[in-house]
């Protein structure tokens, strides 16, 4: 088999983390024969240094080519005084929308090793979740591709005013609540949409398209929150979330108030999706474009010190999304799972109170190559 991968590794940490993603992947094809051919592309702010633009057209349509995306991160303090069109960030809504990935799915998930990183305490883990144990699995689904990152905006001529528009069409709600509805079909059969249909007139039509087609599922158990409760409920009890269904604001910053639960933002994978029937859908599988949920880091950059771990994991879900590899990304879970078992554990995922006694701190490189390891040593798990 062979597979092309399209690789923005990007600024700051991007590299850095990217690097022992490939690795991972490396290890699959080495041991059963099949071929990732990496395509190095530059966006973001490598992109601006050596272009003057964020997303060269070369790098779209190239990807386009390829079978899925995988990205690092872009953006940092340097490029920051830029006017917004050619800022680095711009490269990322210009691959989602040109590769039509608009489904963001972001598990989150608290792994027992972790739960001394997890800031909320026991009783907000246990309250909602149906086991009784403290912890947590739930995973955001953000409209990736459309609402106000992709609106009209402007300044007045004086410049003391500004706006962004928040736009949603039937279509594109709908189409992104079918992949909420089939996640959680495959999960807890739990469905929130989340929404501030109290204030605003798009969310109001995020509401009626979400009642409509929670008539054709019967068997999901489908409900409603304001964005302002949600991000309440998620500290409260976050084991009472199955599948959260959002625009692509809310979901933005959900998905990040979810990552500090699960212990740092540097474990948090995610895969974007566009639909099965695109003309970029290869072999009946949707485009995808993985990349961790966190951003550059130029604080931690250049320091060794970036946990890789979900980076690592985004090439599970590119396993599991773009290949129909599932036995192959289970296996990158169960590695990561015996890394932090034995204890090792980067920078920021370190135990906030006792029980640090059995943990090792490492960097990002020994990280990854303790996960290349751990699948190496345990070639039955695939
Ligand atoms: P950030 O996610 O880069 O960092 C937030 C905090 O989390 C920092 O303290 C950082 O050190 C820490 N952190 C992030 N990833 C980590 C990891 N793997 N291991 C350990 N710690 C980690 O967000 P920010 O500081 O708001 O943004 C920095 C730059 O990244 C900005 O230019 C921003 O626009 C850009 N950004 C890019 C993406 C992306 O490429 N997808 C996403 C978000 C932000």
């Amino acid at each position: 088999m062979n597979y092309s991968i399209a690789v923005v590794p990007g600024d700051g940490i991007g590299p850095e983390v990217t690097a022992p993603a490939l690795e991972v992947l490396d290890a699959f094809g080495d041991a059963y024969g099949i071929v990732f051919k990496y395509v190095e592309l530059e966006a973001g702010g490598k992109a601006i240094d050596s272009t003057g633009e964020p997303l060269p057209k070369e790098t779209l349509e190239t990807a386009k080519q390829c079978d899925a995306l995988l990205l690092g991160a872009v953006g940092g303090p340097r490029w920051e005084t830029l006017p917004g069109r050619l800022r680095p960030e711009r490269a990322l809504l210009g691959l989602r929308a040109g590769l039509g990935v608009f489904a963001n799915l972001r598990p989150a998930v608290l792994l027992p090793q972790l739960r001394s990183a997890c800031p909320v305490k026991d009783e907000a883990l246990i309250a909602g979740n149906s086991e009784g144990k403290p912890g947590f699995d739930l995973l955001i689904v953000r409209e990736l591709t459309g609402g106000i990152y992709f609106g009209e905006r402007g300044r007045s001529a004086d410049g003391n005013s500004a706006w962004d528009t928040e736009t949603y069409s039937r279509a594109e709600i709908e189409r992104v609540l079918r992949t909420g509805f089939a996640a959680a079909a495959s999960r807890r059969k739990k469905l929130c949409v989340v929404d501030k249909a109290n204030v605003l007139e798009s969310s109001r039509l995020w509401r009626e398209v979400a009642q409509e087609a929670a008539k054709d599922h019967p068997d999901i158990e489908t409900s409603y929150l304001y964005v302002d409760n949600a991000a309440m409920q998620l500290i409260r009890a976050p084991g009472q979330f199955d599948v959260i269904v959002t625009s692509n604001l809310f979901g933005d910053i959900l998905s990040d108030e979810a990552s500090v639960l699960t212990g740092s933002i540097g474990m948090l994978a995610s895969a974007s999706l566009g639909s099965p029937t695109d003309p970029l859908a290869k072999n009946g599988r949707p485009m995808g474009m993985y990349e961790p949920i966190h951003g550059s880091a130029p604080d931690i950059a250049g320091q060794d010190i970036a946990n890789p771990l979900a980076a690592i994991l985004s090439t599970a879900m590119l396993l599991r999304y773009s290949f129909g590899l599932e036995k192959e990304a289970a296996a990158v879970e169960a590695a990561v799972n015996a890394v932090l078992d034995a204890g090792l554990r980067t920078r920021d995922i370190a135990s906030r109170g006792s029980g640090g006694a059995t943990e090792k701190i490492v960097g990002t490189k020994a990280m990854g190559e303790a996960v290349l390891k751990a699948l190496e040593t345990a070639p039955a798990a695939i």
